[in-house]
């Protein structure tokens, strides 16, 4: 059975979508933004190990019209062919499914978590054979190919069509041990399409377990992230570090990689017995100081032990949420830490050697102008505390998808200014919320930190070696397509 894990091409005025691993979707004119679908790639990598015939098409990265994907993927003759999609894109998708049942036999899926969320409406707007709910649709993919296949039983959480009517097997459930996925064979994936500018090259991407943990056994739910919601039903799971190990030895002495990016949503970080495990274990291969590590990570576990651990197994920089300068705003999205927590764990990461990106967020239909100069305030403290080379931030606007409690807080409190019902505006083009600041323009403005002359005099005084000048030169080129996208 031949089976294609595909990634239509998608852009607007120029600008390519961010969608697969992207939690939050928008288009962006940044050419160097192009991040790894770690389950799609694993989903994949599965199939092809129990001897499906498989495609691999990531259209939009690999930047290739829709005449020539739709070449390559008819050339290829799948019998099934997989798409992960999201809220903005999904009516794109919709018609582009209905496009190619027209002109070929190929049973369509899809998966993600717009349709974790709502998946009997695919079944209403187009002509998707199956809707895989849940975070884990590599395994589910797998389970599906192998039913159609072999006969295999439908495990929980697959939406199918039967005899006209929709019908479906129960609420998705997700697996115990990560350890039982193979490693993603990067080969059949393109790995080398993939990278940022802010990751030393050549780079790729894993995730150390899948959901966000957070500091004294808490799991992450702010109210706005889809994927802990809809993905991931507001749990964390972790890969062995033997595991993990063993997974970036592989990688380093196969690719010769300068850097990995652990995307897992709030990495491993959270679990202090399980890092020093993997400290062991990367010591014991001798991988230490053979690559950088760099993660995500939620602050409130950044204290000094944790810390400087990181540092000793070679972590360079963490990726940390701060959704907000404002006490309310933390409480009111269920992020489980204060302002405070994350100013100290992000100072005590810098104090311990290690670059922070921040990501931050505007446009909260409670927050005034006094409270975005404090997220603003909040932000540029934390850009100068310390600053070295490669500290940087990403900002944008909220956008609460289906599936999550912020969404139904807007329809419940009316906070929309757009049909909730049209989900191309979730594009994070224009605010989807009512908002008494002008978000896009806070928005620039908080990406502007990167150009006040005191960091960039900072940062560029910290330029150690030639690898950070080139670097510096495609993060300045990605901060220039960042600013133009808002
Ligand atoms: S901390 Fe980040 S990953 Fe965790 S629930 Fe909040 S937004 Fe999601």
């Amino acid at each position: 059975m031949k089976a294609a894990i595909i990634y239509p091409p998608v852009a607007e005025k120029g600008k390519f979508a961010l969608l697969g691993q992207n939690r939050q979707y928008r288009y962006s004119s940044s050419a160097e933004v192009r991040i790894y679908p770690i389950i799609p790639a694993t989903a994949a990598t599965l199939l092809d190990l129990h001897h499906f015939d498989v495609l691999y098409l990531d259209a939009i990265n690999e930047r290739i019209s829709m005449n020539e994907f739709l070449d390559r993927m008819y050339k290829f003759e799948p019998e099934i062919a997989m798409i992960e999609t999201k809220t903005p894109v999904i009516e794109k998708h919709w018609t582009l499914i209905n496009k190619i049942k027209e002109e070929k036999e190929i049973k369509i899926v899809l998966v993600g978590d717009h349709v974790s969320a709502r998946p009997k409406e695919s079944f209403e707007h187009s002509l998707v054979d199956y809707v895989l709910t849940g975070g884990d649709y590599d395994v589910s993919f797998l389970n599906l190919c192998l039913h159609l296949s072999d006969g295999e039983k439908l495990g929980p959480g697959i939406w199918y069509r039967e005899e006209g009517k929709v019908k479906n097997t129960g609420h998705h459930k997700l697996i115990n041990d990560l350890d039982t996925l193979p490693f993603i064979d990067r080969e059949l994936t393109t790995w080398n399409i993939y990278g940022e500018a802010y990751l030393y090259q050549p780079c790729t991407y894993i995730m150390s377990g899948r959901g966000c943990g957070g500091n004294t056994s808490l799991v992450g739910n702010c109210s706005f992230c889809s994927w802990q919601h809809s993905l991931w039903n507001c749990t964390a799971r972790l890969r062995s570090p033997s595991n993990v190990a063993d997974e970036i030895e592989i990688l380093v002495h196969r690719y010769k990689l300068k850097e990995i990016f652990d995307d897992n949503d709030s990495g491993a970080i959270w679990n202090k017995k399980w890092l020093r495990d993997f400290h062991t274990e990367m010591k014991e291969r001798g991988l230490i100081g053979e690559v950088l590590l760099s993660s995500n990570a939620r602050a409130d576990c950044l204290d000094d032990e944790t810390c400087s651990l990181l540092k000793k197994t070679g972590f360079r920089l963490f990726k940390v949420g701060l959704e907000s300068g404002n006490e309310k705003t933390m409480s009111r999205i269920s992020k489980k830490e204060s302002v405070a927590e994350i100013k100290t764990g992000v100072k005590k990461a810098k104090d311990n050697g290690l670059i922070v990106m921040l990501t931050v967020m505007v446009g909260y239909p409670w927050e005034t102008e006094e409270d975005v100069r404090r997220t603003y305030a909040a932000a540029q403290e934390l850009m100068l505390y310390k600053t070295r080379f490669g500290d940087c931030l990403q900002s944008s606007v909220i956008v609460p998808y289906p599936g999550t409690p912020m969404y139904e807080e807007a329809l419940e409190r009316d906070w929309f200014v757009i049909d909730p019902a049209d989900y191309e505006k979730f594009d994070m083009s224009h605010p989807v919320l009512k908002s008494r600041i002008e978000s896009f323009e806070w928005c620039d403005r908080i990406w502007s930190i990167h150009k006040e002359p005191k960091f960039m005099l900072k940062s560029l005084l910290s330029i150690r070696t030639f690898r950070d000048l080139k670097l510096a030169y495609t993060g300045f080129k990605s901060i220039s397509g960042h600013k133009r996208d808002f």
